[in-house]
C-alpha cells in the first residue's frame, strides 16, 4: 500500500532567454505509509522543488500525484487547505516560526487552526514537548530567543501535532552543528517509524546513517534508489476529517500584532478619534444649530411686530418683464384670510407718518441712528417681559417712557460714556403731508405732523444681537391716542370738519405713500411666536407678511446651513483621508507581515481566516476610537457650548443626539460603532484586494 505516489512529474521554467529550464524531468515514485526517505542531490538538482511539488506549495508543469490515490492537484484551495493542515507536516531549514509567539503557541497553532479548544491544543503540544524532553522553562519563551537546534525542534513538533500521514523536511539540520543535527536526525528517524518521512539533505553522511531509502537525484532526473532497510508495510487507516474553523487563535494573532505595532495602531486611533469626534460635533451642530437660533431670535421685544401687504404683479405691455407693486390691502380683505391673522392685531401701519429714524439729541448731542419702533403695549401680553435685563417697564403705556434694547444700551454707554438708563433725551418728528384737491384754484392743502417729546429710557431689553441696530421701543397703543388726538389743522379748516391724524391714515388712499402701504400686524401674545413661520409661509398670494426680525433670524440660519454644508464636506475629505490612513497602515501591516501569512498558509489556515487577523486588529482599533470618541465627545461639546455662548450668545447650539436620532433611541451611537466598521472593513480589504497574491513558496524559499 502506498500513500504517495509521483507520476511523471515534470517542472519546467521559463527562462528570460525564453529558453526552458527543466527542473524536474519524468520524476515517478512510490512512497510508503513509513520510514524515512531521503532525497539526496547537489545543489541546485531539484530537491527542494520536487518537496514543494509534494507540499503543494509549487505546481508542477505536467504529471500527477495521487495522495491515499486522489489526485491532489485537482483539489480546490479547501481541500488543499485541509491536506496541508492535517496531511503533512512541513518542517523547513530556517523553521519559519512565528518569532513573537511563544514555543507552545507555535506548536499548538495547526490544531488551533483545525478547530481544536486551546486548552486540548495546549495539553498535546504539552505532551509532545515531554515526549522529546524538551526544556520546560522554556515553553512560554518566545521562539525568538531559543537557538537553532531548539527551534527546528519544535518545528518539528508544531509538523506533528495534528498527527500528519507526511512529514516533509527540507534541509532540517542544515543550519545546525553535528550534535544538534543528531538530536534533530534521532527525532526524524523516531517519528518514521509509524509514518512516511522525506527529507531533503545533502548531508552524505548523516543521510546514510539514518535512511531507510536514498533517492539521489541528478540534473533532474532519479539517478539512483538506494534501499538500505527494508520497510515492513503496516495497513492503518486514517479517519477522514474535516476543518472546523474556530476564531481564537485569530484573535490570538491580532492581539499580538496589535500590541506589536502599538505605536502605530496608537497614531491610527488617535487619527480616528479626532475625526469620529469632529463628524459628532459637526452632526451636534448641524441638529442643535437651528432650534438654538431660532429660541435666540426670540430674543427681540419686538419679534411679533410684521406688516402685511399685497404684491400685484403688473405686466408691462409688449414685455416679458412685470412690475411688481405693493400695495396695502382692504381691511375686508383681510377679513377674508382672517384665519391666518387670527392671533394678531391688525393697525394702520404708522412708520411713513412716524419715521424710525427720528432726531434725537441728549443733552447737546445729536445721536444718528437710534430706531425708535413701536410695540404694542408695555401692559399687554404681546411682549416677552422677561427680556428685561435691566431697569423696568412703564408701568402703563404712554410716550414719555421707553424701553431701549441691548444694542443701542451699548452704543449709548459708548457714545455718551455715561450710563444711559434713566436719562432723558429729546425726540422730535417732522413730516410734510399734501392732500390733493380736484379744485384747480386749491389744488394742494400741506399740513405739517409735528411731533417733539422728552424720552425716558426705562429699562433695557435683551436683542438678538445678530445685525441687530440700535432700537428704542414705544408704545403702539399710546401712539395710536396720540394721532387721534392731533388734527391736521389745514384740511380740518377746509374741509369744516376736524380730522385726525388717526382718521387720516385710515382713509388716505391704499396706493398712497402715507398708508405706508401696508398694515401693521402685532402679534397678541409673545408666546405664540413659533407659529409666526408657519404663518408667512402659508399665507396665499398675494398677501405677503413681512417680519425683520423673522427675516434676521432666516438669513442667519441660511448662513449656518452653508457653514454646515462646508464642514460636512471637509468631514468627507477628513474620513475619505482617515479611511486612507488606516488603509495605508494596515497594507504596510500586511506587507510587512507576508512570512506570517505564509507560514499560516502552510499550516493549512485559509485566506479568510489571514483576512480576519488583520480585519480583527483593525477593528479593535475602531472599537477603541469610537468608544472614545462616543465618551468625550460631550465634553467637547460642552466646551464648545461654552465658548459659543460666550462669543455669540447663542445656547446650546451643539446638541449631540446620544438619546434619540430620527426618532430611533440609541441610533445614534450605533451609527458611529457601524460606519467605524465600515472604515475598518474598507481599510482592511480594499488594500489586501489590491496587493499581491502571497506565494508561499516565494516567501518561504530557503536563500
Ligand atoms: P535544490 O533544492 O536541489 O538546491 P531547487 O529545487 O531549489 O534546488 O532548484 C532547482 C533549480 O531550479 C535550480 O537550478 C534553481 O535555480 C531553479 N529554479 C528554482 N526556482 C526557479 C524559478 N522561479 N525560476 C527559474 N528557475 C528556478
Ligand atoms: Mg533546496
Amino acid at each position: 500500500m502506498y500513500i504517495l505516489r509521483l507520476s511523471s512529474i515534470r517542472k519546467k521554467y521559463k527562462l528570460e532567454n525564453s529558453k526552458d529550464k527543466v527542473v524536474l524531468n519524468k520524476i515517478s515514485l512510490m512512497f510508503p505509509e513509513r520510514g524515512l526517505f531521503s532525497i539526496n542531490g547537489k545543489s541546485g538538482s531539484g530537491k527542494s522543488t520536487l518537496l514543494n511539488i509534494i507540499s503543494m506549495l509549487d505546481e508542477p508543469t505536467s504529471g500527477t500525484i495521487y495522495y491515499r490515490n486522489k489526485n491532489v492537484l485537482k483539489w480546490k484551495d479547501k481541500e488543499r487547505n485541509l491536506y496541508r493542515n492535517k496531511d503533512i507536516g512541513i518542517v523547513f531549514q530556517s523553521y519559519h516560526l512565528l518569532e513573537n509567539e511563544t514555543v507552545i503557541f507555535n506548536i499548538m497553532l495547526p490544531a488551533l487552526i483545525s478547530g481544536k479548544k486551546l486548552k486540548e491544543a495546549e495539553i498535546e503540544a504539552k505532551n509532545l514537548l515531554k515526549s522529546i524532553n524538551f526544556k520546560e522553562n522554556l515553553y512560554y519563551q518566545k521562539c525568538k530567543d531559543l537557538s537553532g537546534g531548539e527551534k527546528e525542534r519544535v518545528a518539528i513538533l508544531r509538523a506533528l501535532i495534528n498527527d500528519p500521514s507526511i512529514i516533509l523536511a527540507d534541509e532540517p539540520t542544515g543550519a545546525l552543528d553535528t550534535k544538534n543535527s543528531k538530536i534533530v536526525m534521532d527525532l526524524l528517524k523516531e517519528i518514521s517509524k509509524t509514518r512516511l518521512v522525506i527529507l531533503v539533505s545533502h548531508n552524505q553522511e548523516l543521510v546514510r546513517e539514518y535512511s531507510d531509502t536514498i533517492i539521489h537525484l541528478k540534473d533532474g532526473l532519479i539517478d539512483n534508489i538506494e534501499e538500505i532497510n527494508e520497510i515492513v508495510d503496516v495497513n492503518e487507516n486514517k479517519n477522514e476529517t474535516k476543518i472546523v474553523y474556530k476564531n481564537g487563535w485569530i484573535k490570538h494573532l491580532s492581539i499580538s500584532n496589535f500590541k506589536r505595532r502599538l505605536k502605530r495602531n496608537i497614531v491610527s486611533i488617535i487619527s480616528l478619534i479626532i475625526c469620529l469626534i469632529s463628524s459628532i460635533l459637526i452632526i451636534g451642530f448641524d441638529l442643535g444649530s437651528g432650534e438654538s437660533i431660532k429660541k435666540r431670535s426670540y430674543h427681540q421685544l419686538d419679534y411679533g411686530v410684521a406688516s402685511i401687504y399685497k404684491e400685484i404683479n403688473n405686466n408691462i405691455p409688449g414685455s416679458k418683464m412685470s412690475l411688481v407693486q405693493m400695495i396695502r390691502p382692504k381691511i375686508d380683505e383681510l377679513y377674508t384670510i382672517n384665519n391666518y391673522l387670527k392671533d394678531y392685531y391688525i393697525e394702520p401701519n404708522i412708520s411713513t407718518l412716524v419715521t424710525n429714524y427720528p432726531n434725537v439729541i441728549i443733552g447737546e448731542e445729536r445721536i444718528d441712528n437710534l430706531g425708535y419702533y413701536p410695540v404694542y403695549s408695555f401692559i399687554e401680553e404681546s411682549i416677552d417681559k422677561s427680556l428685561l435685563i435691566k431697569g423696568q417697564f412703564p408701568k402703563e403705556d404712554n410716550l414719555n417712557e421707553v424701553v431701549i434694547n441691548k444694542t443701542g444700551y451699548k452704543y449709548l454707554k459708548n457714545k455718551l460714556n455715561i450710563e444711559p438708563l434713566n436719562i432723558d433725551l429729546y425726540l422730535s418728528i417732522k413730516y410734510e403731508h399734501h392732500f390733493y384737491k380736484d379744485d384747480p384754484l386749491n389744488p394742494v392743502i400741506t399740513d405739517y405732523f409735528i411731533y417733539e417729546k422728552n424720552i425716558k429710557i426705562m429699562g433695557v431689553v435683551d436683542d438678538f444681537n445678530f445685525l441687530s441696530t440700535p432700537k428704542i421701543y414705544y408704545s403702539y397703543l399710546s401712539m395710536k391716542d396720540y394721532l387721534t388726538d392731533s388734527i391736521l389743522v389745514n384740511l380740518s379748516k377746509e374741509e369744516n370738519n376736524t380730522i385726525s391724524w388717526y382718521e387720516r391714515l385710515l382713509t388716505c388712499l391704499d396706493e398712497e405713500s402715507l398708508s405706508s402701504y401696508s398694515y401693521q400686524l402685532f402679534l397678541k401674545r409673545s408666546d405664540k411666536r413659533n407659529e409666526i413661520e408657519t404663518i408667512i409661509n402659508n399665507i396665499p398670494s398675494p398677501y405677503k407678511i413681512e417680519s425683520t426680525t423673522y427675516e434676521t433670524y432666516k438669513a442667519l440660519n441660511d448662513l449656518i446651513g452653508a457653514a454646515t454644508l462646508g464642514m460636512s464636506l471637509f468631514l468627507m475629505i477628513a474620513l475619505l483621508g482617515t479611511g486612507l490612513i488606516l488603509g495605508i497602515i494596515s497594507f504596510s501591516s500586511f506587507t510587512e507581515d507576508k512570512k506570517i501569512s505564509a507560514i499560516l498558509t502552510c499550516l493549512g489556515s485559509n485566506k479568510n481566516s489571514i483576512f480576519k487577523i488583520y480585519l480583527m486588529e483593525n477593528l479593535f482599533i475602531g472599537g477603541i476610537a469610537s468608544l472614545t470618541s462616543i465618551m468625550i465627545a460631550p465634553l467637547f461639546s460642552l466646551l464648545a457650548n461654552t465658548i459659543i455662548k460666550n462669543i455669540t450668545t447663542f445656547e446650546g447650539i451643539i446638541k449631540i443626539p446620544y438619546a434619540i436620532f430620527l426618532g430611533v433611541p440609541l441610533l445614534f451611537p450605533l451609527m458611529i460603532f457601524l460606519s467605524t466598521f465600515l472604515v475598518c472593513l474598507l481599510a482592511t480589504y480594499i488594500p489586501l484586494f489590491f496587493s499581491k497574491k502571497i506565494s508561499p513558496k516565494e516567501e518561504l524559499s530557503e536563500e
